[in-house]
C-alpha cells in the first residue's frame, strides 16, 4: 500500500508532481483542492459552502474536507495506494486522517514535504495556468504551454484561478504557516517525512521523489 502525503505552501508544486507520482506508480492524486472546485463549478450544497472560504482565500471548514476525504478513500482505484494533494491542512486533518486509513486498513507510507522559498511562491502562483479539460499546470515562464493559452494535450484554453491573485495568494500564504505548517512537527514525530528540494527543473525534483518512492 503505497499511501503518500504531499505537503508544501502553495505553489509548491504539490499538483504538477502528484501528477507524474501517479503517471508512473499509477495511484490516484486525490486533491481536495481540485475537488472542492468541482462541486463548486456543478453548484452542489457543499461546493456552494466551501466557495466564500475559498474565494478568501480560507480554508474550507475541517469536517467538509475530512468527508470528502474518507468517501474518496474508500473507491476501488485507491487499493494499491493514492497521493493526498492538499490534505490533510490542519492538525485536526491530519488527525482523522489517521482514524480513516486505521479503520480501513490502509497506510500512510511517507510524507514528501516539498520545500520552496516563499518569494518564489507568489511569481509561481501568480503565473500558474490550468487547462479546463484535463487538468494540467502550466506556468506562463516557467512551464509555458507550447502554444499561448492552450493545452499541449488537449488544445483546450487555459485559465488562471480565480484565487490565483495576489491579495488572496497572500492570505493563503498566511493562513499556510498558521494552520498548515505545524503538520511538518506532526508527521516529524512520525519518522516518516522526506524533505524534498522543489526548486529547479519539474523532472529533476520529480526524480528525487521517485528515488524515495522506489
Ligand atoms: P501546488 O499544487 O503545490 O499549489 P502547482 O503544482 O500547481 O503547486 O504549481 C504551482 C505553479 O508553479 C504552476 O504554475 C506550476 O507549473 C509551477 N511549478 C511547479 N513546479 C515548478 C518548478 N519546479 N519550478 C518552477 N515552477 C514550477
Ligand atoms: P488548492 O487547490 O490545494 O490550492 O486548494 C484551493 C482551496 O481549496 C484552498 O485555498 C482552500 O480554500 C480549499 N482547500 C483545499 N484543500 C483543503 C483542505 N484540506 N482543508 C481546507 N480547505 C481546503
Amino acid at each position: 500500500m503505497l499511501g503518500i502525503i504531499l505537503l508544501g505552501p502553495p505553489g509548491a508544486g504539490k499538483g504538477t508532481q502528484a501528477k507524474k507520482i501517479s503517471g508512473e506508480f499509477a495511484i490516484p492524486q486525490i486533491s481536495t483542492g481540485d475537488m472542492l472546485r468541482e462541486a463548486v463549478k456543478n453548484g452542489t450544497e457543499m461546493g456552494k459552502k466551501a466557495k466564500a472560504f475559498m474565494d478568501q482565500g480560507g480554508l474550507v471548514p475541517d469536517e467538509v474536507v475530512i468527508g470528502i476525504v474518507k468517501d474518496r478513500l474508500q473507491a476501488p482505484d485507491c487499493g494499491k495506494g493514492f497521493i493526498l494533494d492538499g490534505f490533510p491542512r490542519t492538525i485536526p486533518q491530519a488527525q482523522a486522517l489517521d482514524r480513516v486509513t486505521s479503520d480501513l486498513k490502509k497506510e500512510i507510507r511517507v510524507v514528501l514535504s516539498l520545500e520552496v522559498d516563499e518569494t518564489e511562491l507568489m511569481e509561481r502562483l501568480c503565473g500558474r495556468r490550468t487547462c479546463t479539460g484535463c487538468g494540467a499546470m502550466y506556468h506562463v515562464k516557467f512551464n509555458p504551454p507550447k502554444a499561448q493559452g492552450k493545452c499541449d494535450k488537449c488544445g483546450i484554453a487555459l485559465i488562471q484561478r480565480d484565487d490565483d491573485k495576489e491579495e488572496t495568494i497572500k492570505t493563503r500564504l498566511i493562513n499556510y504557516k498558521k494552520m498548515t505548517e505545524p503538520l511538518l512537527q506532526y508527521y516529524k514525530g512520525t519518522g516518516k517525512i522526506r524533505s524534498v528540494m522543489a526548486t529547479g527543473d519539474i523532472g529533476a525534483i520529480y526524480a528525487n521523489i521517485a528515488n524515495i518512492l522506489r
